[in-house]
């Protein structure tokens, strides 16, 4: 047996109960990973509230993000060895199709992530995962700063790499320097040399956004016009790229804020999904807007490495145990938080 988060029911933080359950026993191809801390991203409370057309076996055991160590090993898995430090790649897919071969699972027709509805997760003492998807970690990178990864710096990493192409000089407009994709897209695009222009609801994460993640200039969106101010900062152009997974009241203002030909790259939709459009913004000023979901195995590597040099380095706001995982759920959706929010797994 097991300690773990589990809901038997859809809704609020109060469905997530601390409770004991059935060990999972790791299948031929798998490793089991003895968890040490989880991380938490909007996807696990989308989940447990429930998607329309999604039916979520219960009860669920949520969570993406996790690192830890292999207790277990499937009969058919080489080369790996017990008490291997490993962080969790939380995409899963088919491995078999055209996409997964050339090494993009994320465009897999069977792609979806760990936890949310196909599989149990990471809130848990244990969890177990195909064992190509428990990557090496490598020993200056702490168990902390690993739970804290997979699916912010992914995601970023994939916009703003594959997906825009950044470049040195580029003026990048960053929406929610608070969140965890805003957090890890401030620093890869630092990384890559562009300028840096972000966005956030009180000055105290403004100050963060500087001092903690080097962000060039920062802005309150609440109390100005956001297509208006990145005009002014940008004499009248706009910015190359947008990063921005808002959607909702924001979406024409962005359009308004990018530049001709300039890129826009959409990742989530916090402020809602079906959001009024301008089409004569897009084609008139030959904007791109692109979708982007999570990234590949190479890009996670070259994620891994960057963390090992400390090149990249997740801010993490707060830990809680695994079970006060309702608190740490609550903690998140009153958009106080700046950076990851992870639980920590006894042992
Ligand atoms: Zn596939």
């Amino acid at each position: 047996m097991m300690h773990a988060i589990s809901f038997s029911a859809l809704g609020g933080p109060e469905v997530l109960k601390y409770q004991e359950v059935q060990k999972p026993k790791p299948k031929e191809h798998e490793v089991l990973v003895k968890l040490e801390y989880a991380g938490i991203n909007h996807v696990d409370i989308h989940f447990r509230r429930g998607i329309p057309g999604i039916a979520t076996p219960l009860p669920h055991i949520p969570g993406a993000d996790g690192a830890g160590t292999i207790a277990e090993i499937g009969s058919m898995v080489k080369d790996r060895t017990i008490g291997e430090r490993v962080v969790i790649q939380p995409m899963l897919s088919c491995m078999n199709c055209v996409e997964c071969k050339a090494g993009r699972r994320n465009y897999c027709h069977a792609f979806h992530i760990l936890g949310e509805h196909k599989t149990d997760g990471t809130y848990a003492q244990y969890v177990s995962i195909p064992a190509y998807n428990a990557f090496p970690l490598p020993p200056s990178i702490e168990f902390e700063t690993a739970a804290s990864m997979g699916i912010a710096y992914l995601t970023a990493w994939g916009m703003l790499v594959s997906k825009a192409q950044v470049k040195k000089g580029d003026k990048v407009l960053i929406m929610g320097a608070g969140s965890g994709v805003g957090m890890a897209a401030i620093q890869i695009a630092k990384h890559f040399g562009a300028h840096v222009i972000t966005t956030a609801s009180s000055d105290e994460k403004l100050e963060k956004a500087k001092t903690l993640l080097g962000a060039d200039e920062t802005f309150n969106y609440t109390k100005v016009d956001l297509a208006k101010e990145i005009r002014i900062r940008t004499e009248k152009k706009g910015v190359d790229i947008v990063i921005e997974h808002v959607g909702g009241r924001q979406w024409v203002p962005i359009l308004k804020a990018t530049k001709n030909g300039g890129t826009i790259v959409t990742c989530g939709a916090t402020d809602g999904f079906d959001p009024q459009t301008d089409l004569r913004h897009i084609f008139y000023r030959q904007l791109r807007i692109l979708g982007s979901t999570m990234g590949t195995d190479q890009e996670l590597k070259e994620i891994i490495t960057l963390l090992a040099e400390k090149k990249l380095s997740p801010i993490i706001d707060k830990i809680f145990p695994l079970e006060h995982a309702a608190q740490a759920q609550e903690y998140i959706q009153d958009r106080k938080v700046f950076g990851k929010v992870l639980l920590q797994i006894p042992a």
